[in-house]
């Protein structure tokens, strides 16, 4: 039986180790893992560094590093969790490994730069674990989620899942626009409210619900309708992805307007009744809203908003797969639905699936648009008005 200072000997001999010159060298092309624990890791770093603890090394590695000819600088404390490491990615069948020997400690006691990482906290960690169990989110994903910028068009039926989902997996900041007050006709689906909140401000009562949810998440209101007189003020406070869940058609036109002219994706979803829809529209990476519809429909042919009516659960199923949209975006992973529009029927359960193209010819994103300025259109929604 060998000791540990044999076993680690043998280990050394049987792979590629560098010392700290060698390893500042590759600093452009290597990527380096740090194997190090939590807390050593938040204590600073090599820059550019990917952090992997020891124990999680052989399940994830795959997953961040794809490429088995990828140049790799593994490095620990001092030098020993690194050999055991490289070894281990050796016989995953990475061949491009050196383990850095004297560690981060000799690193910086050669005055090598290194960063502090930004980290979450013990209760970040906490509760964001199951994000961080994901490799596809993880740490990173999960800094990236808290520093992201969502922007919700209304607080209604498919703004109340997708806010409170967005709010629970930590999107740092969450605008809200929607100029409604809480009516006890809304409670049947907007969940976001309730029965204590009626007569108050539909913005503030998000509010309220999203901060009692999660204290990460900063909450911007606008009390007010989208309008051309405001899109460009409201846009300006800086925003990721838009979540588009406006209930009638002039603020619909406006949100895709202006994601076009300053190149933000839309998450878009509509309901009506038992049916639900929801798309991506994403500059640049298949169609506007104006490609399927040039323009809105005349008045008398819209459907009445007052008389739309909606089974309940509809705005959850539809407002909870722009959250996913949303995330994936800010994420960078998965398939988005660009260019894919979603289709289902909450009465036979079914989801359909059509392709939708830009069109060259579009007035707004097209070759030559057409349309270069603001319209608004005039309210279709004649009778009372009633909120997705
Ligand atoms: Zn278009």
């Amino acid at each position: 039986m060998a000791t540990y200072r044999e076993l680690l000997a043998q280990v050394k001999g049987e792979i590629d180790e560098i010392g700290a010159a060698d390893a500042r060298e590759r600093t452009e092309s290597a990527l380096f893992l740090d194997v190090r624990e939590h807390d050593e890791w938040d204590e600073g770093a090599v820059p550019g560094a990917v952090h992997v603890p020891r124990g999680q090394l052989e399940s994830r590695i795959e997953g961040l590093v794809p490429d088995k000819d990828r140049e790799l600088v593994v490095y620990c404390s001092g030098g020993s969790r690194s050999a055991f490491a490289a070894k281990s990615l050796g016989e995953l069948g990475y061949r491009n490994v050196a383990s850095l020997t004297g560690g981060f400690t000799d690193w910086k006691r050669n005055g090598y730069p290194i960063e502090t990482p930004t980290t979450l906290t013990p209760s970040q960690r906490a509760r964001y674990s199951r994000h961080l169990l994901i490799p596809e989110v993880g740490e990173a994903g999960q800094q990236k989620l808290l520093s992201s910028r969502v922007l919700l068009i209304g607080a209604g039926g498919l703004g109340s899942p997708a806010s409170l989902y967005l709010a629970a997996a930590g999107v740092g900041t969450i605008g809200i626009i929607d100029a409604d007050v809480v009516d006890d006709s809304n409670l049947q689906r907007q969940i976001i409210h309730s029965t204590k909140r009626l007569g108050e401000p539909k913005v503030q009562s998000a509010k309220d619900t999203i901060e009692a949810l999660n204290p990460d998440v900063q909450v911007k209101t606008y009390e007010e309708r989208l309008t051309s007189e405001n899109v460009e003020r409201i846009l300006a406070d800086g925003w990721d992805v838009i979540v588009d869940g406006a209930d009638n058609f002039p603020t619909r036109y406006l949100v895709n307007d202006a994601s076009v002219w300053n190149d933000l994706p839309v998450v878009h979803g509509s309901i009506y009744r038992f049916e639900g829809q929801v798309t991506v529209f994403k500059p640049g990476h298949g169609p506007c809203y104006r490609c399927l519809f040039p323009t809105p429909p005349p008045p008398e042919l819209a459907p009445s908003c007052a008389e739309g009516g909606v089974l309940g659960v509809l705005p959850g199923i539809i407002g909870s797969l722009q959250a996913n949209e949303a995330l994936k975006l800010l994420l960078g992973i998965g398939d988005g639905l660009q260019g894919r529009l979603l289709l289902f029927d909450a009465l036979a359960t079914t989801v359909d699936e059509v392709i939708v193209k830009r069109d060259a010819s579009c007035p707004v994103c097209g070759e030559s648009p057409t349309i270069t300025e603001y319209i608004d259109y005039v309210e279709f929604c004649a009778g009372p008005r009633v909120t997705s």
